[in-house]
């Protein structure tokens, strides 16, 4: 029986494409960018979602909004929507609501919020990242009541906001105020990330530390460098031997990860003096560390520290290191339950074989795993997020819905 309903859901989805086509269009004329960014906020779109769902006869929905004087509504909306199964154990599927701002528009080949389709893509700003996800999310649920069918399992949709920039409003205040909505027994899944082949499942992202390092010299006249001290210079003196030495210090790899070793990369710099006839008294430049899972963050500033009073020996100028941002590495199992679910699932709708991989960067999946939730990180993109002329393809949004779908209406996922 679950087999035929399965087979009718597929089919069901696979007719949805002028809808999917629709629901990008209306979410990306939201213009859901955070306040950080200029923007004002995710209500728009969560009041759009929220219409779309009680249309197709979604009755459990609750809302776990942070408060945001930076915006409009004064709050950042957070909705939890579910589909009751058979079982009480849940899927979970998360979207993020909000997008990051177009960029220089004239890099873009038509108006970032209005989409324009051309053949299997869907061009616009978010409608990947993290659009298409929210579309695969919506489709299933309109499909689900269309059909009358209740899953093999619960199905439960995330809307989150504020993920671009930190999730604080977002994923984070929501685990703080769900008590008891997570089981460690339920399946979690954030399709914001993936490849082009759908065959990499990321279940593993190193730690992040970001580094500010701070010169403190003399300024003086560029015509009598040796009247001052030159913040600069000994700046770029740290950049080069830092990266060098933490290369050196935190050597390991593993072949999960690509890179398969940390990385430290020195990356933003701070403007200095306006005129180029002044030796610049002070210079401060970040760095951008990315550790494996066995490297200590501790370990890593220890490290920067020792090299900086090293360096500022060298230049007789003051170098000062402070942590701006840290995060922890986080990983599953590639034998948990969701790995296994999505590895079957892709392999009979993408008709590949998905493998688990870690990753650099960091998603919300950190989040519920560091409180015992075993994300899977999946999706089939074409990689265009935050770039100009962002696309999603229509037939990979459907193809994702029908790998949620196998998981909700399959599964033996034990
Ligand atoms: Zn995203």
């Amino acid at each position: 029986m679950d087999n035929d309903d399965l087979t009718r859901l597929s089919a069901a989805l696979t007719g949805r494409r002028v809808r999917v086509v629709e629901l990008q269009t209306t979410l990306t004329a939201c213009k859901a960018v955070g306040p950080e960014n200029g923007g004002d906020g995710e209500m728009e779109k969560i009041r759009r979602i929220t219409g779309w769902l009680t249309a197709c006869g979604v009755r459990d929905m609750q809302r776990f909004d942070a408060l945001d004087t930076r915006v409009a509504d004064g709050i950042r909306p957070n909705l939890v929507a579910r589909v009751p199964g058979k079982s009480a154990r849940t899927l979970w599927i998360f979207g993020h609501t909000d997008v990051v701002p177009p960029g220089d528009s004239t890099a873009w080949s038509s108006d970032p919020w209005t989409v324009r389709q051309e053949d299997d893509r869907l061009y616009g700003r978010g409608v990947e990242d993290n659009q298409q996800a929210i579309a695969g999310m919506l489709i299933l649920a309109e499909e689900l009541h269309a059909l009358r069918m209740r899953p093999r399992l619960t199905l439960g949709l995330v809307f989150m906001a504020d993920e671009e920039c930190g999730s604080d409003y977002g994923l984070g205040h929501l685990l703080q105020h769900a008590d008891g909505l997570f089981s460690p027994d339920d399946l979690y899944i954030v399709p914001d990330a993936g490849s082009p082949d759908a065959d990499r499942i990321e279940v593993a992202e190193k730690g992040q530390i970001w580094l500010q390092v701070r010169i403190t010299g003399e300024q003086c006249h560029a015509a009598m460098p040796h009247k001052g001290r030159n913040a600069f210079l000994a700046g770029a003196n740290m950049a080069l031997t830092c990266h060098h030495c933490l290369h050196t210090a935190f050597p390991g790899t593993d072949p999960l990860f690509d890179p398969p070793c940390s990385t430290f990369v020195p990356s933003k710099h701070e403007a200095n003096v306006p005129n180029i006839n002044t030796v610049p008294g002070s210079d401060v430049f970040y760095m951008d560390c990315r550790l494996l899972p066995d490297v200590s963050p501790e370990a890593v500033l220890a490290k920067s520290r020792d090299v900086a009073r090293e360096v500022a020996g060298r230049h007789n100028v003051n170098i000062v290191v402070n942590v701006v941002r840290e995060q922890a590495a986080s990983a599953i199992s590639p034998q948990e339950p969701v790995v296994e679910a999505l590895r079957k699932a892709v392999s009979h709708v993408y008709e590949v074989c998905a493998r688990p991989i870690g990753i650099g960067g960091a998603t919300v999946a950190a989040l519920l795993r560091h409180r015992g939730f075993p994300a899977a990180v999946w999706s089939c993109l074409a990689n265009t997020c935050h770039q100009p002329d962002e696309y999603s393809m229509i037939s990979a949004t459907i193809k994702d819905a029908q790998v949620f779908a196998h998981i909700l209406m399959h599964a033996d996922h034990a």
